[in-house]
Order: C-alpha cells, then sequence, then structure tokens
C-alpha cells in the first residue's frame, strides 16, 4: 500500500479520470478555473456551507471533520454526522443519478467515523436543489459494492500518471480542465 493517504475527495476524481486529480489540486490554489461540470464540483456548493460552519450550530450534527481509515489508508472530512441518531449523510448541490463514485466517498466517511469509535447506522446522499433523499445500504449490506470500492483503491494505490491514458473522449470533451491537459484525447 502506498504511505500517502488517498484523499477521500479524489475517489470520485479518479473515477471520472485519474489525471483530473492533479488538475483539482492546482484548482484549490487559484480560482482561474471558474468553468465548472457539474458531475465533477457537484459537491462544492454544498460543501461551502459545511466548511463555512453555516449549516447548524446542533451539537449532535458533526460538521465537516476530519477521518482517517487506517484499514483502507484515506483520509479526509465527512459532510454530515447526526450522532444523535447515527446518521452520515454526505450533500450535493444536485443529484440526478447515484454516481459509484459517491457511494465510494460516504464509504470512505464511514471508515472513518467508524475506526474513530463512532457507530454509523445510516448513511445517505442527499440532494440539496431538489430536496431529495437517497439512502445508501452499508459496505456490510452490500458486499459487491464493497467489492468494487476496495478495487478502486486498491488501483489507485498504484496509478502512474506517466503510464496514463485517457481512452474515453467525451470524458476529455465534457472535462473543466481539457484546456490544461496534455493527456486530452482531443489535442491528439
Ligand atoms: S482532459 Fe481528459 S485526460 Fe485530461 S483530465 Fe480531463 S478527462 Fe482526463
Amino acid at each position: 500500500m502506498s504511505e500517502t493517504p488517498i484523499t477521500i475527495s479524489n475517489l470520485n476524481d479518479y473515477i471520472f479520470c485519474p489525471a483530473s486529480i492533479y488538475f483539482h489540486s492546482l484548482d484549490y490554489y487559484t480560482d482561474t478555473l471558474t468553468y465548472q461540470d457539474s458531475y465533477q464540483i457537484n459537491g462544492t456548493a454544498a460543501h461551502n456551507a459545511v466548511d463555512s460552519s453555516t449549516y447548524s450550530d446542533n451539537k449532535n450534527i458533526l460538521q465537516s471533520i476530519s477521518v482517517y481509515s487506517e484499514r483502507y489508508n484515506l483520509f479526509g472530512k465527512i459532510d454530515l454526522f447526526d450522532t444523535d441518531n447515527h446518521i452520515l449523510t454526505e450533500r450535493k448541490k444536485k443529484v440526478n443519478k447515484i454516481y459509484e463514485g459517491y457511494i465510494f466517498q460516504v464509504y470512505a466517511q464511514y471508515f472513518g467515523l467508524t475506526e474513530m469509535g463512532y457507530r454509523v447506522h445510516k448513511i445517505r446522499i442527499y440532494s440539496m436543489d431538489d430536496n431529495k433523499m437517497y439512502p445508501i445500504a452499508l459496505p456490510g449490506e452490500n458486499p459487491d459494492m464493497l467489492k468494487k470500492f476496495e478495487v478502486l483503491i486498491k488501483n489507485m494505490n498504484k496509478f502512474e500518471l506517466e503510464t496514463f491514458t485517457q481512452e474515453n473522449i467525451k470524458k476529455c470533451s465534457h472535462c473543466i480542465y481539457e484546456s490544461l491537459c496534455s493527456f486530452s484525447r482531443l489535442k491528439e
């Protein structure tokens, strides 16, 4: 296993395109990348409220706390955790489809929380724009999805950008980083 922890927010990026992780980290330090695609930035608006702690003053709601899973060497922040009802919620601005990347993000948060000693009974994804809640089966209740999650972590740990080729030109045509990316199939 790689010694460097995988950032939870990178799970979704990696599934979209492994190269996008590197541009996403640039994005963090600059505000010049203002053109944004819904799949890649869906969590941004929702998490801005979390990061500025504007969601709730309820002491039973943990917001934006850092978690680490030693089992999977994953590091990041949860969105919302209700300590009374043991419910973990990941908010997205608008959910049109439950992508596997969304599920893996809440899995990672789940493992981080449970390894820290919290009991998590339910996990779910909340679509803010249309006020819809999507329950997600716990990893232990969905062995196939858990297996996919573990394969993803394994692939991320052994990924090497130098040998990467993007096979799906459609992804490049919808990618917010395309103009910066030397791996883009549109540049061939
Ligand atoms: S332009 Fe294509 S190869 Fe580059 S990050 Fe985007 S999807 Fe990946």
